[in-house]
């Protein structure tokens, strides 16, 4: 991740810093000294995971830690089905570490590069109005705190810590440890097709009230939407995976390696974009499989993009959604990637997207050589006039005044930061931007 010359670049090719010194810490011991060689000289430290995040977020101008070498299980509690990972583990490591132990965790975002820290510190969520993010899966963690010192964080341990390391932003310490409640191995059953957008926003709340998992996106430019319904099945259900050939076809070629010319094409010539679009709507997504449940939660994303995502109250989601639609035909903008709708439930993680309230997301994407900028402004004001929260890791513009407004533990996580890390040992751009200062 970090390049030859020194330059750390995120995936979404949004955010790069020189950083003073790249650290590769193998052992817990080792991020403790690295810490406090940090405060010594008084750099700031951070951890960075997969550098998934399209905001500043995880942007380390001091020492930067890649815990690529901190990964692995530490310890299995079979009884109550909880493991502890160290936190670089990457969650596509995760199924094969839980797979001995007949377990799985219980819900997935739409791909698996990230790692167990990262996902968990912006609060990574897939969809399904009865399952939370993945923060909200968290019971443990051990965090490495500015003076050097491990703190751990769980039921039997400072317990009332726990809604804000879980879900931390970076901002508390370094993770080097994370307990995971997860639950019996199962197999999801998907079901993807093409519907009318008219219909699916009709039986929207019924769909999502009766489905374990359902999301949908739309092509703008056309009344097409994809649906995706996943069905949880129990572990001996007989699986039907998609033969290896035509996973490669959906995901690989017509997901990727078509999505990638569309995007080129449709940047050469924006009046190709309805087009492409419309085509698009046809050829993704008309499948019918069953599988583990970590095969069928997450996809591969080769065609890069940047991406804003906002949570709202999940009965807004209809309304924001339709002068979203009514904002692309208004402006005249050619966009070629989908918008996706998912759903989550109400969680009690401090900084968490969902934080007390049922909500669904609406993400818009951009190709990542074109200026997002003007079409996010203004689903940025549409979503901020629904009660939207901002994705920690997606791209937004907004401080700490209005998120505190937003977020009713707000200064509580402020509070525990001040008593953690008062020198802001942990800090960067984006933290002084959304925790002020
Ligand atoms: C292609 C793509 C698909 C995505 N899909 C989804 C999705 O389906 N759902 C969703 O909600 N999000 C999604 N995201 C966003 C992504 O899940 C988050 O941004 C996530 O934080 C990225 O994890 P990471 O390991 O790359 O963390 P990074 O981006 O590297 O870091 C994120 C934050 O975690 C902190 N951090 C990392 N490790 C530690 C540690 N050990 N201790 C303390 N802090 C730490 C960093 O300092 C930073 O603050 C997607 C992003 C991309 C690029």
């Amino acid at each position: 991740m970090t390049r030859p010359g020194g330059v750390w670049r995120n995936w979404g090719r949004s955010e790069s810093v020189r950083p003073q010194r790249v650290e590769f810490p193998r052992t817990v011991a080792a991020v403790q000294r690295a810490v406090v060689a940090a405060a010594a000289q008084r750099l700031p430290v951070k951890a960075v995971g997969a550098g998934h995040s399209f905001t500043g977020i995880a942007v380390a101008p001091g020492v930067l830690l890649e815990l690529d070498d901190l990964t692995g299980l530490v310890s299995v509690d079979v009884e109550r089905g909880r493991v502890t990972l160290l936190a670089g583990t990457r969650l596509h490591q995760i199924p094969r570490l839980l797979a001995p132990y007949g377990l799985a965790m219980e819900n997935l975002g739409d791909i698996d590069r990230q790692s167990i820290a990262g996902a968990i510190s912006t609060g990574t969520h897939g969809t399904g109005a009865r399952f939370g993010g993945i923060a909200a899966q968290v019971v443990g963690a051990t965090l490495v705190t500015a003076s050097g010192d491990l703190l751990r964080v769980g039921e039997d341990e400072n317990p009332e810590m726990l809604p804000a390391v879980a879900l931390g932003l970076g901002a508390l310490g370094i993770l080097v440890e994370v307990t995971l409640q997860c639950v019996p191995a199962f197999v999801l059953h998907a079901v993807e097709r093409p519907e009318s957008l008219d219909d699916v926003l009709r039986t929207l709340e019924d769909r999502v009230a009766a489905e374990d998992h359902f999301e949908f996106y739309w092509f703008p430019h056309t009344d097409r939407a994809m649906t995706k319904t996943n069905t949880r099945l129990p572990e001996s259900a007989p699986r039907h995976p998609l033969p290896p050939v035509g996973r490669w076809i959906d995901d690989t070629l017509v997901g990727s390696g078509l999505h990638q010319v569309a995007c080129t094409t449709g940047r050469a010539v924006p009046a190709l974009v309805p087009a492409i679009n419309r085509l698009s709507a046809k050829v993704w997504g008309d499948r019918e499989f069953t599988d583990a449940s970590a095969r069928v939660f997450a996809t591969s994303r080769s065609v890069r993009f940047r991406e804003m995502e906002y949570a709202l109250p999940a009965g807004n989601v209809r309304p924001a959604f339709q002068a979203l639609r009514a904002l692309v035909d208004e402006r005249g903008w050619r966009i070629g990637f989908p918008v996706e709708v998912r759903f989550a439930a109400a969680d009690d993680r401090w900084l968490s997207t969902a934080h007390d309230r049922a909500s669904g997301y609406i993400a818009v994407h951009r190709y990542w050589r074109e200026d997002p900028t003007e079409y996010f402004e203004a689903v940025e004001e549409i979503m901020l006039r629904f009660d939207g929260r901002p994705h920690w890791g997606k791209m937004h513009t907004i401080g700490a005044d209005i998120l505190r407004a937003r977020y009713p533990r707000f200064d509580d996580f402020v509070a525990l930061r001040e008593r953690l890390d008062p020198e802001r040992l942990f800090r960067n751009a984006y933290l002084e931007r959304v925790l002020g200062g």
